[in-house]
Formats: C-alpha cells, structure tokens, sequence
C-alpha cells in the first residue's frame, strides 16, 4: 500500500505510524489525537488518557470497493480505485476515514466526494485510452488521479489557488503525471484545450452550461449536477453536431460551481 509521506510534515501533526498485525497493513494512532470524538468532531493532542488504536485501511477500502462493485462494473475503473491510495487525498486528520463511502472536508470550505458518486461519474463518462478528459474542480486530485488511470490526457481547472498549488505537488509525488492542474479563468472550463472528449464537473451549477457542451466534440459527453446551491440532479450531456441530448441519473449534493455562468461567490 501506498503511503502519504507527507502527511505529518504539511499539516504540522505528528507522523502517521505504520504498524502489521494479522490483518495486514494499518495505521497506528492515537484516540486523543487522529480519533473523533462522539459528535464525529476530531479531538485535541494525544494526552495521558489516549488509547493507539488501530485502523485497517486495507480491509476498509476492500469493503469500499464491494460497495462500489454493486454499482459499476466498468473494471477498468474498479481497478483504477483499487490502485489510486484515497489516504493520499485526504487530510492527515481524517486519514482514518480515507475508505469510508463519505465526502471529506479538504479545507477552504471544500470537500473531497464521496468516492461511489466519483465512481458513477467517471462511469457515466464512457471514458476510452485515448480521449480528452476536461475536470472542473480539481480539488484534492483525487477523480483528476483515477481518471488519469484510466484515459490519457486529463486537464483539471481549480479556481482556489493554494487547492491547485497543493494538488499539483500532491500529483506529482504520488506519480500522477498525466494529470495537468491550471487555474481557473473568467469562464468556465478551459478553452484553449478544447474540444475534450469528456468534461466532468466536481461542482453544482445553477443551469446547463453550455459553455461547457461548446467545449466539447461531437459524440462527448458532459457530467454535470445541475440545481439549487444545496440540492442537485445530476445530468449526463451528450452532444451530437448540432444538438445534444440530456439524461438525468440522480440526486446529488455538491459545493458550489462558482464563477460566470455558475454562482456568485
Ligand atoms: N474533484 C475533487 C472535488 C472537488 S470539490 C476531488 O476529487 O477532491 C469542488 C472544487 O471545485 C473546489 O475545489 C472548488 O474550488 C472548485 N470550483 C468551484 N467553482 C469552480 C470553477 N468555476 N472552476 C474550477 N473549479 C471550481
């Protein structure tokens, strides 16, 4: 299993251990440290009264993966998730929690998503090797990391700088180098490389965006929750020449697109 080396040194906590029992490969920490208290809120610094507890992060992203089975068969995917280490998106604080089926907060008011509803979207993209693949919402990397797993060329817009600069050097040291991070523009999506084969969007939107089907070639496909800033559908686009057809596969719930065309701030 891979490990997030930095996670003690960028967040200032003390370094994660890696312990074997029977079970295989865990971390070792600290209930007054790494641990959440009953309110699910993590608690202060290890003190006299902490108990080490161990949490199995191979046996809790195998139950992850059999949740996700039930719902995607695609095993190009399924073994992209198996192999991209979600511990390595996560914030040291919430590593314990890397493979339960939860978004997680990231920082700057953003999460990381659930990694089922990740699983749907990159499934609803009909991704093949070589296509394009435009990501609105880089976040923490990690949809930018599995898609990347999957399809050649990956471009992922971030409109939060410090979230971009992080993840740039999260990608490169977990080897994720076909994944290009840039900074958002004025308008939504990445022009200069368009048209993409796929555009996903990490974020809820008020309408359709078509400025984003612009972007898109004939036969691409767009996977976009559309609603309010609490509640959204998510809608599966496909454009053909001079048209496109919409399909709605669900209910959602994401932060919100922000920018012209999207939200206010
Ligand atoms: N895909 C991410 C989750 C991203 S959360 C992951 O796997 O971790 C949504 C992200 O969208 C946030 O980081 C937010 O800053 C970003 N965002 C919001 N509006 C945007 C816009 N117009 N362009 C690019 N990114 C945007």
């Amino acid at each position: 299993m891979q490990f997030a080396p930095w996670a003690g040194d960028l967040h200032g906590y003390l370094p994660l251990k890696r312990v074997k029992d029977h079970t295989g490969t865990a971390i070792l920490y600290h209930r007054g440290y790494y641990g959440l208290n009953d309110s699910g809120a993590p608690e202060g610094r290890v003190g006299p009264h902490c108990r080490p507890e161990v949490v199995d992060l191979k046996s809790a992203k195998r139950q992850l993966l059999a949740s996700i089975r039930a719902e995607v068969s695609d095993e190009r995917l399924i073994s992209a998730i198996s192999r991209v280490p979600r511990e390595m998106f996560v914030p040291a604080e919430s590593i314990h929690l890397a493979y339960e089926n939860k978004p997680l907060p990231i920082g700057q008011g953003q999460t990381i998503s659930q990694p089922l509803i990740v699983a749907l979207m990159i499934d609803a993209l009909e991704l093949r090797r070589t296509d394009r693949v435009l990501e609105l919402g880089t976040g923490s990397g990690y949809q930018a990391a599995l898609i990347s797993e999957i399809a050649d060329t990956v471009i992922s817009v971030e409109r939060i700088l410090s979230l971009a600069n992080d993840t740039r050097v999260r990608l490169r040291s977990g080897g994720f180098h076909a994944v290009e991070v840039v900074n958002a523009t004025q308008e939504l999506g990445w022009q200069q490389g368009a048209p993409y084969d796929a555009i996903i969007v990490a974020a809820g939107a008020p309408r359709l965006p078509m400025e984003l089907i612009s972007q898109l070639v004939p036969g691409g496909r767009l996977v976009v929750p559309v609603g309010s800033r609490e509640n959204q559908e998510l809608m599966k686009v496909t454009r053909t020449d001079d048209s496109y057809s919409v399909r709605t596969l669900g209910g959602c719930r994401f932060v919100p697109l922000i920018g012209k065309g999207a939200w206010p701030t």
